[in-house]
């Protein structure tokens, strides 16, 4: 008999086309009676890390490239997420024809999109199919989308109390500065943006997170309780890419791990797929390392005004160029400084790596918390700050830098929080709890666990696909 087909419909970039496949994989993995098609939209020609990646899909997933589009009226470039959104509605009449041919040929039970990818949800209506929506990040994340109208009236308010933390329902008060962004100036394209996106939210089926109860229990029970039944909210995760495919700077980093002597001993800094740091913080950063004494892997990037600014294109400058003079002879014996890349996977689960200075994408989060690596927060943009806050006021596993007023955190504050995290009293209680989440995290994606269960129910009831 022929297969019941899904739909799925990434986003281009390498952090939002990854985190949907390997969720298709997983439901694979657990359902293997679907078949999984995949569309997938383009700006230009996709990034070598994404190819290296879709060649190692296996047979049950079918991707088409999308023709690809050109992004020549981007409102604001700085805003990645409507870069993102952008190029996916420039894509939908793609992805409609591509859809309807399927249908027209296969059994299509349901249609899975990205976050950014919402504009293709309307399609699913008209083609009767069940919809969903895969946000690759936090339930918190998720609650304030379901809360910012609410929360729009009281950051609008003229008598609004500034210093008040912001309680989202069932997550840790956080501070204004902590959320994402754009929501520091209420009149940006970014806000409106994501106030737009948050009423999308409300026209699928059902919406995957990639967290799991352990880790969010009080804003998973929250959004339960905020969407009363539609869509229907699920944790699925932590899904995490198993093995990075053959990055160039792999041999070269882990041949260097494994000859460090002491285990939990190198501190991995990195700012994901493309975060950048201006030339002034590059420097600090570079000089808090080497004052600190603490061995480090650095995944340096060329500095930039704009953070987001490695996100789509491939680099062009040698990052290694940049580096303060001298820094690379001081410190050879104390750290290695990788060009734009490392295999984090294999990094973050070497036993010679005891801490991740991390931008705190919810990618790195999460496979921070796989391998039970504790965190120094250093979140750059989108809701990398509201992941930070998660990380050191609510669970506690992570240690964040003070920044000076013109928002730079400096070489002395930066060897503190170093050496705090690496071989202080409270880097070895944050190391622990650290390890609790660990094992948390191995149990529920177990046969019998939280998120296991959860994408099973789905997948075999019989509102699911
Ligand atoms: N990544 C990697 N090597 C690098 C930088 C990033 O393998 O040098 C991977 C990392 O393992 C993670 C993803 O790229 O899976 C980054 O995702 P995240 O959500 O942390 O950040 P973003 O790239 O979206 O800013």
């Amino acid at each position: 008999m022929e297969k019941p087909h899904i739909a799925v419909v990434p986003s281009p970039g390498f952090t939002h086309l990854v985190p949907i496949l390997e969720f298709s994989k997983r439901l694979l993995h657990l359902h293997p009676e679907f078949h999984i098609t995949c569309f997938i939209p383009s700006v230009g020609s996709p990034p070598s890390s994404s190819k290296a990646y879709l060649q190692t899909l296996p047979p049950t997933i079918t991707s088409i490239f999308l023709p690809p589009i050109t992004l020549d009226d981007v409102p604001d470039p700085s805003i990645l997420a409507l870069q993102i959104e952008l190029s996916v509605n420039l894509s939908l009449p793609y992805i409609k024809q591509e859809l309807e041919s399927l249908c027209s040929r296969a059994k299509v039970v349901a249609l899975v999109v990205d976050v950014f990818a919402n504009g293709a949800l309307d399609f699913a209506k008209e083609l009767n199919l069940l919809s969903y929506i895969y946000l690759p990040q936090s339930a918190m994340l998720l609650s304030l989308y379901f809360y910012s109208t609410k929360l729009d009236e009281i950051l609008s308010s003229a008598f609004r109390d500034l210093t008040k933390p912001i309680e989202i329902p069932g997550c840790v008060p956080i501070h204004n500065k902590d959320l994402p962004i754009h929501f520091q100036n209420l009149s940006s394209i970014g806000y409106k943006g994501f106030l737009e996106r948050s009423k999308r939210f409300h026209v699928p089926d059902g919406v995957f997170m990639n967290t799991f109860l352990e880790l969010e229990p009080g804003a998973i029970r929250a959004l339960q309780e905020l969407v009363k039944g539609k869509p229907k909210v699920y944790p699925v995760g932590p899904i995490i890419q198993m093995g990075s495919v053959g990055h160039e700077n792999r041999v070269e980093c882990l041949t260097w791990l494994d000859k460090q002597q002491e285990p939990n001993s190198v501190l991995y800094v990195s700012f994901g797929s493309g975060g950048t740091l201006s030339q002034e913080q590059l420097n600090e950063l570079a000089f808090g390392l080497e004052l600190s004494g603490q061995k480090f892997l650095w995944v340096v990037r060329a500095p930039s005004s704009v953070a987001t600014v490695g996100y789509f294109c491939a680099e062009t400058k040698d990052p290694l160029e940049f580096l303060p003079h001298g820094f690379l002879e001081r410190t050879k014996e104390q750290g290695l400084v990788v060009p734009s890349w490392a295999p984090q996977i294999q990094v973050l689960s070497h036993g010679a790596t005891g801490g991740f200075l991390s931008h705190c994408g919810w990618n790195s989060v999460l496979e921070s918390v796989v391998q039970g690596v504790p965190v120094i927060t250093w979140p750059l943009f989108a809701e990398q700050s509201l992941n930070a806050a998660m990380l050191t006021d609510d669970l506690k596993v992570a240690l964040r830098p003070k920044v000076n007023e013109s928002g730079l955190a400096e070489r002395e504050e930066i060897a503190k929080v170093v050496r705090g995290l690496m071989e202080g009293n409270e880097g070895m209680e944050i190391r622990k709890r650290m390890g609790l989440l660990k094992i948390a995290a191995a149990n529920a994606i177990k046969e019998d666990g939280s998120s296991t269960k959860t994408l099973s129910e789905v997948a075999t009831s019989s509102r699911g696909f």
